[in-house]
């Protein structure tokens, strides 16, 4: 596939379309994708992503069929900001999942959830319910099944009557996944969330709103889980900015 963006309204970022959407706009095309009659997945690209999306051409490709990609990480916005363009900013669904909750209880948008360890995204889904009454979650189911598993796992969800899927199986996984299984899908929107569930669910803490408010959600992620995030964010944050620089020195940039 080409690298160049056919979605209207997006910045070409190191191969990968991203669309300038803020967090209202990206809620609203979330729920509307999900009442629509044509499948569309929405990812995100933070700086790990975008790093992951320069050596796996299968993720890449996969963000580049997107219906959106948005930027989850201050990296994605300030790297895009060296490259020469400007996004609204970031937008992350521990934030705002409420809000795209609250939209599909009002327009009975049946919602599933899928992925995370066992037992995780059912509390994520007790949560919300708590937290937007008249929310519908159509049904739940961890994220660690096998491919062969991957068939029983979409009759259940089709049989649910599920219109958006939120897939948290990390990147480029869940990417890969949706790609893969969307023509036997029956939700109209696939929504890629990562370790969501697991901050919604309380199981993993998300650290200070103020650091997050300030682009310092990644020090917080990796003050949790430093064993496992330390190579994602401190040689992976110095690549990331470093293939920004070579590529705005040295690669022919599209306007
Ligand atoms: N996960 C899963 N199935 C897998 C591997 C991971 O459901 O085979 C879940 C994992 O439990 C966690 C999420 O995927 O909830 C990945 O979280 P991570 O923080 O890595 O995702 P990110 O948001 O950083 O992409």
């Amino acid at each position: 596939m080409s690298d160049s963006c056919s979605r209207k309204d997006c910045i070409e970022f190191l191969g990968v379309c991203v669309d300038k959407v803020d967090t209202s706009a990206l809620v609203d095309a979330i729920t509307s994708f999900a009442l629509g009659q044509e499948q569309k997945t929405v990812m995100y690209v933070n700086a790990d992503c975008m790093l992951l999306s320069q050596k796996n051409i299968e993720y890449r490709d996969a963000l580049n069929r997107a219906g959106l990609v948005y930027a989850d990480g201050i990296g994605v916005v300030l790297g895009a900001r060296l490259w020469g363009h400007r996004l609204p900013g970031r937008s992350t669904a521990a934030d705002f999942i409420y809000d795209v909750c609250r939209k599909c209880a009002v327009k009975d948008v049946p919602v599933f959830l899928l992925g995370a360890a066992e037992g995780v995204a059912k509390e994520a889904a007790e949560r919300l319910v708590q937290m937007v009454p008249g929310l519908e979650i159509a049904g739940t189911h961890h994220g660690y099944f096998s491919s062969h598993e991957s068939d029983r796992i979409i009759d259940m969800i089709n049989s649910s009557g599920a219109k958006l899927l939120v897939v948290g199986f990390g990147a480029p996984k869940q990417e890969l996944w949706m790609l893969e299984h969307a023509s036997r899908l029956a939700p109209r929107c696939l929504w890629g969330v990562g370790g969501l569930f697991d901050f919604v669910s309380g199981r993993t803490a998300r650290g200070p709103q103020w650091l997050l408010d300030n682009g310092f959600e990644w020090l917080c992620r990796l003050a949790v889980e430093p064993r496992r995030l330390w190579r994602r964010y401190i040689p992976g944050n110095i690549l990331f900015v470093l293939t920004v620089l070579r590529y705005r020195l040295f690669a022919s940039r599209k306007p």
